[in-house]
């Protein structure tokens, strides 16, 4: 370490807040290994928040990337026609679009997942004419402010320092752990005209909470959803920014629901690298955009176009990548089973490898953390009070990396949570 004054707490923003809880700087980073500048070495249990999910520099996708950026190809090129983007289209299309039976028109709303769900939200406005919105206690769709509004985090949402309007939470499923509500009292308060309550222009969902405590969507919950939506011609968005692109076990969360959005939100993984790329994907009909309605400089990031496309191509090709995967999350869950039997009060929340460990004493996930980044694992907390740990490692993790991550988080709820 120098000796030098730290330029990160002398000239950056007081907002800053992973390197906070993590204060090493780190230089380094292959699969599900990262390494600060003095060498030391730390399991990634977090993934880039959910942006790498084949892990870190994964050669399927670097080698293609060095290859673009020696080639003298584009680059930067706003939304106009390159052919790293038309490969990136037809293997979207060929690969993850037309095995699903899935026919959604894309678009490039910016570069981040915020940006995927301001399009989303202008367009459910844009098409049905309403302005509010319905979205979910503990939910996260970003830090912009039409995503913001729809955010349930109560420290981020006075940070807007504005009135966030035209949108309501309800309960999320799992809310009142264990009792279940269903939808009737929205379909009735939605049928008596006397209500007052407006008919929302969409939904939006995540099936998993990534930030908001790793609650997770059941399948019958989200279909009753689902089919809410359609009778009262109310749109459904997923934002699938986190829980997409494999994270769950299938490429799309709401695969194993059997459900199909009107509106889905893609980005983090998306680019296979770590890049930013986000995509809005919408039933071709809803496409009521005017040319140039929606714009942004940065909505052709071609370097991230290749990369997604080589991890499309290496892991959604066939189903090899997808059954590796359900093994890894069978592993997974198998370690949590065992964890939290031995562990006071403890419950694991989440599905595939969006998981969490959460307990009575609401201070157990932050001293396991704590405790984790001191033996060398790199682990989120998740929820408003960061009462839950998240456990996210790379989707490509090999089991001894697996493993030994496991292996200090239990001995990290063993010490804090006996
Ligand atoms: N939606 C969800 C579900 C997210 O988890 C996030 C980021 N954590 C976002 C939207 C916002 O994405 P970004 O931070 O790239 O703007």
């Amino acid at each position: 370490p120098s000796d030098k004054p730290d330029i990160f707490e002398t000239r950056e923003s007081a907002v800053r807040s992973y390197c906070r809880s993590w204060p090493a700087t780190f230089a380094r980073s292959q699969g599900a290994k990262q390494w600060d500048e003095d060498g030391n070495e730390y399991l990634d249990f977090f993934s880039g928040a959910g942006a790498l999910n084949y892990g870190h520099n994964n050669p399927a996708v670097m080698g293609p990337l060095v290859e673009y950026l020696q080639s003298g190809a584009v680059l930067h090129s706003m939304d106009m026609k390159t052919p790293a983007k038309r490969e990136f289209l037809q293997t979207f299309q060929d690969l993850i679009l037309k095995p699903r039976g899935l026919d959604y028109s894309v678009m490039f709303p910016g570069p981040t997942g915020t940006n995927t769900v301001e399009a989303a939200l202008k367009l459910a406005r844009k098409v049905t004419g309403r302005q509010h919105m319905l979205s979910f206690t503990n939910a996260f769709h970003g830090m912009t402010l039409g995503s913001l509004s729809v955010t349930g985090n109560s420290m981020k949402r006075e940070g807007a320092g504005i009135p966030l309007t035209n949108s309501s939470k309800i309960p999320y499923d799992d809310y009142f752990d264990g009792e279940v509500p269903d939808f009737l009292w929205l379909e009735r308060v939605l049928e008596d005209s006397g209500s007052g309550v407006d008919k929302p222009a969409a939904v939006i969902v995540e099936t998993v909470q990534g930030e908001g405590g790793l609650r997770a969507a059941r399948a019958e919950w989200l279909r009753a959803l689902s089919d809410l939506c359609k009778k009262h011609d109310i749109l459904l968005i997923v934002d699938d920014v986190q829980a997409g692109c494999g994270r769950t076990g299938s490429f799309f969360s709401f695969e194993e629901a059997g459900i199909e959005p009107d509106i889905v939100c893609l980005s983090k993984s998306i680019s296979g690298s770590g890049l930013p790329l986000a995509l809005t994907l919408f039933r071709p009909e809803l496409d009521v955009w005017e040319p140039g309605e929606h714009n942004g400089t940065f909505r052709g990031n071609n370097p991230a176009f290749v990369t997604a496309t080589a991890a499309l191509k290496t892991f959604w090709a066939d189903n090899e990548f997808q059954n590796e995967l359900a093994d890894t999350i069978a592993a997974l869950h198998q370690r949590l089973d065992g964890i939290v039997e031995k562990a006071e009060g403890a419950s694991i929340r989440g599905r595939g490898l969006l998981a969490g460990l959460c307990f009575e004493d609401l201070e157990v996930a932050e001293k396991v953390a704590a405790y984790a980044f001191e033996n060398g694992l790199l682990l989120e907390t998740s929820g408003a009070d960061d009462e839950v740990i998240k456990i996210m490692p790379p989707l490509t993790i090999d089991s001894r990396d697996l493993q030994a991550g496991l292996d200090i988080i239990e001995a990290g709820v063993a010490k804090f949570a006996p």
